[in-house]
């Protein structure tokens, strides 16, 4: 019996390490053989001296976003529109070698996911939360200004408020389809008046939150910045620890313990640090960006030595324009992984491929039999210049051949 697809001789980090040359066989969109020996295919593909890994994941973002950096034009575009923007996102994202997305908190995404996997549009598969969960005045309303009536028809977030209230909450975006629930348990940056240092959403109404999600096999991601809202989040049990900009030593300690992972998201802060002026960011985003962004580098250096399992997500939910940092470049978060994170290169590709897949919960991230067979070649090594991942020229799919040489295929 002749594979669907044999990838030859390239040389392959598997996802947690680099294995040397071998060659990669598919059948039926999962791998099923990894090995030296030469067996027949019915298609093959020559990756002599090219690299060799699973597909990239970007663990946090938000695809229907917007052109540049000021979040309340969401509120004056039309779904439709961002709706066909986002699937150009998608495109950019599987040219650039992303075969996973997870999107933590936009209500369009559960409908491109669902358009993605029945091959209407191209792209990155999508992990939906759908709409986040956030109380009153939190990070979730994005402008405080704005009469509260009006805030709860944008339907950007659920708006909860005690245990019974986030429990009917839980449930009503686990109905609208959420792959996972996203909750803000602090304050944020681009939210106009709440602090990012300051808690939101109480223990017990984490807890319930997070009851619901395990009572239907799934988990909860909580955006935290400061310390202890991000310690009452872990406390009630929640999986995903996104941004975590200004956790002390025993927060860290305790995420080793109830086995939470970090997702840094270096590019966000970045992006809005070095361009946010530039790119429109409303004027509160601007002030309260140096304090968070500051402490991250330490954050993640501890993280590190600890053993904490550290994930990429870029958080990009709008179009920069930039040469660094925006939408289909989302492979900076590597590159910032090593730069200011101190990761070393084989960290941050494990961090963008296995242990992404272990915390957002998908079937590969990993070159092994029986893991699907999302793969990408590169023509260069980044593991000797991580600018190299940029470099990607074939990307497969659940086993399909979706870029060759760059380009999209029909
Ligand atoms: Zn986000």
């Amino acid at each position: 019996m002749a594979f669907d697809i044999a990838l030859k001789n390239g040389n392959i980090f598997n996802g947690k390490e680099f294995i040397g040359k071998s060659n990669i066989y598919i059948n039926n969109g999962k791998i099923v053989k990894v090995s030296k020996e030469e067996l027949d295919a019915k298609q093959e593909i020559d990756a002599m001296d090219m690299f060799v890994m699973p597909g990239l994941i970007d663990a946090h973002m938000h695809i229907s976003g917007i052109k540049g950096g000021s979040l309340l034009k969401l509120m004056f575009e039309r779904p439709e529109y961002r709706t066909i923007r986002a699937t150009k996102w998608l495109e950019k994202l599987l040219l650039a070698g992303f075969t996973t997305v997870r999107d933590c908190g936009d209500p369009i995404s559960i409908s491109l996911a669902k358009a993605v996997k029945e091959g209407i549009i191209k792209g990155p598969n999508v992990i939906a939360a759908g709409r986040p969960i956030t109380q009153t005045f939190g990070h979730g309303e994005l402008s405080h200004d704005i009469p509260l009536e009006v805030s709860e028809t944008t339907g950007f977030s659920e708006i909860c408020d005690g245990t019974e209230s986030c429990i009917h909450a839980a449930r009503k975006v686990l109905r609208e389809g959420s792959d996972f629930i996203k909750i803000f348990a602090t304050g944020g940056v681009l939210s106009q008046r709440d602090k990012p240092e300051n808690p939101q959403l109480t223990y017990d109404e984490i807890k319930v939150i997070v009851n619901e999600a395990e009572k239907v096999g799934t988990y909860v991601a909580a955006h935290a910045h400061g310390d202890k809202g991000a310690r009452i989040a872990i406390e009630a049990g929640i999986k995903t620890l996104e941004h975590g900009t200004l956790l002390q030593d025993e927060t860290l300690k305790l995420m080793i313990e109830k086995k939470v992972t970090l997702t840094p998201t270096l590019s966000i802060q970045e992006v809005i640090y070095r361009h946010g002026k530039e790119i429109g960011v409303d004027e509160w985003g601007l002030e309260k960006i140096a304090m968070v962004r500051d402490s991250i580098s330490s954050v993640v250096k501890k993280a590190k030595d600890y053993g904490i399992t550290i994930i990429t997500g870029t958080d990009l939910g709008f179009e920069t324009g930039l040469e660094d940092i925006d939408i289909g470049k989302n492979w900076m978060e590597i590159v910032l992984l090593i730069e200011i994170g101190g990761l070393t290169p084989v960290e941050a590709l494990r961090a963008a491929t296995y242990n992404s897949s272990i915390a957002i919960n998908i079937n590969s991230g990993l070159i092994d039999s029986g893991k699907e067979a999302d793969l990408i070649i590169i023509n260069g090594n980044p593991l000797e210049d991580i600018k190299d991942i940029s470099k990607v020229s074939y990307v497969i799919k659940d086993g399909k051949i979706e870029v060759e040489e760059r380009k999209i295929k029909n």
